[in-house]
């Protein structure tokens, strides 16, 4: 009997453990998939906590029940990977041997790697990236009477990384709604020289965020956070001062990527960009946050790579070539508040183009621009991942790889109508 494992049940664990189950032959291969927490959060739901439009009870489900029944679960922390001996070691000294390792740890936010933030923890300065985080500023807004909310992004990549973008519209909105917008200067402070990482949706979600009149401070690389006097310091010397920080720290793969020597200088996996296969061992693949490909971090792009993890596990069990298949697909709705979303759908090659998705002229969701029919697209998110991404079933009408129907590309320099 050949052993997979998969180290991490978050999406792409969970998601690939059904579709290798379906595909493996389970008298040949076991599968086993290891974390460490009983509890499988929908990490999207966080960014609705703190405006109180999910109650954090809802994001929750037990990862038992999200496997498929002949998948074996270990709920302990993995302390130790050791790519020599084709083995993992799990709390308690357990050794789990493998013939093929997938490393689905995900990522975390780091907020101790940014000097300051950590000395005035959840009562000035929050996150809400965490079920702890997005609960404890639901608490501080509702309390919130005026001020500078300064939204921050320290470092890419982050995870999500329009959520913040996100954050601050909604924030907008929030503060509209309970008639104290005029009272609240909201500043989007980011490390980028504009909102977003591509430039196309960067000016489109720049001119709303200006609509809005959220101001951004770009290219800030904070230094550290002075928590005494309520300000972001910057290595340039520029400062930003806040009377509530909400911040998205330094994102890091887990300390064991780390600890186990396979991890960069954030703990993210060297993995090829197309075969998701670890750059230095055969037989690890990485799926997911925890990659360094230069992919978003999101559920989407997880579920477009899913299938191509599990054809090349396939692959490599089989001793055959490779598929070099996953071309960054991305797919991300951004909440932009008033009851409407952007769509945006981009992957390695091509950047967020307007246009109609998924469809040519019917759509119906429009692309690089707010509507309301993309926020209730948003909001439908949350089913279509318990039922569909995490038991790894093609979304309807989305292929993995990217479409260029419905995409109109502008037209070339120099080009005449
Ligand atoms: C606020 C927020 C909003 C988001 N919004 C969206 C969105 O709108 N759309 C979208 O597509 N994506 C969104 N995302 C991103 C999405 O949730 C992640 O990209 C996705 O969950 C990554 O899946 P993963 O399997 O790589 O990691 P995860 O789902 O994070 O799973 C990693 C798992 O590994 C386990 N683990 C790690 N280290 C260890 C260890 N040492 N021992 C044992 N277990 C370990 C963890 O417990 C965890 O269960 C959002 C994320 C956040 C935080």
């Amino acid at each position: 009997m050949k052993r997979l494992v998969i180290l991490g049940a978050g999406t792409g664990g969970t998601a690939l453990a059904h579709i290798l189950r379906r595909r493996l032959s389970p008298a040949a291969w076991a599968i086993t998939v290891v974390d460490r927490s009983p509890d499988h959060y929908y990490q999207p739901g966080f960014l609705f906590v703190p405006f109180g439009l999910y109650a954090p009870r809802r994001l929750v489900r037990e990862r038992a029940g999200l496997l498929p029944g002949d998948v074996e679960l270990v709920i302990a922390p993995i302390e130790g990977i050791d790519p020599a001996a084709n083995e993992v070691r799990i709390g308690g000294g357990e050794a789990l041997p493998y013939d093929i390792l997938v490393i689905a740890t995900g990522c975390d936010i780091a907020p101790g790697e940014t000097p300051g933030l950590l000395d005035d923890w959840r009562v000035t300065a929050f996150d809400f990236y965490t079920p702890g985080g997005s609960a404890a500023l639901a608490r501080r807004l509702e309390s919130f009477q005026g001020g500078t909310l300064a939204v921050h992004v320290n470092e890419m990549p982050i995870k999500c990384p329009v959520a913040p973008l996100e954050f601050a519209f909604l924030a907008d909105w929030h503060f509209l709604r309970r008639g104290l917008r005029e009272a609240v200067d909201i500043v989007f402070v980011t490390p980028l020289s504009g909102p977003f990482t591509k430039p196309a949706a960067s000016a489109a979600l720049g001119a709303l965020l200006g609509e809005r009149g959220i101001r951004v401070v770009p290219d800030f690389a904070a230094e550290r956070v002075d928590a005494a006097a309520r300000k972001l310091v910057g290595y340039d010397g520029r400062e930003v001062a806040y009377d509530l920080l909400v911040s998205v720290p330094t994102n890091m793969g887990d300390q064991v990527v780390g600890d186990s020597g396979l991890g960069d200088e954030l703990r993210f996996v060297p993995t090829d960009p197309k075969t998701l296969r670890s750059k230095s061992h055969e037989n690890i693949f990485v799926i997911g946050d925890a990659a360094n490909v230069p992919a978003s971090k999101a559920g989407s792009v997880v579920h477009f790579q899913a299938r191509t993890v599990a054809g090349n596990v396939e692959r490599a069990a089989a001793g055959r070539p490779l598929a070099a298949e996953f071309d960054g697909h991305a797919n991300c709705f951004i909440e932009t508040g008033r009851g409407r979303a952007i769509l945006i759908d981009f992957n390695y090659e091509v950047e967020p183009l307007p246009g109609r998705f998924p469809f040519p002229l019917v759509g119906p969701l429009p692309l690089l621009k707010p509507s309301r029919l993309n926020h209730w697209a948003k909001l439908a998110f949350r089913p279509i991942y318990w039922r569909l991404m995490l038991r790894g079933r093609p979304l309807p009408f989305i292929s993995d790889r990217m479409a260029m129907a419905g995409k109109k590309r502008p037209p070339a320099a120099g080009a005449t109508a």
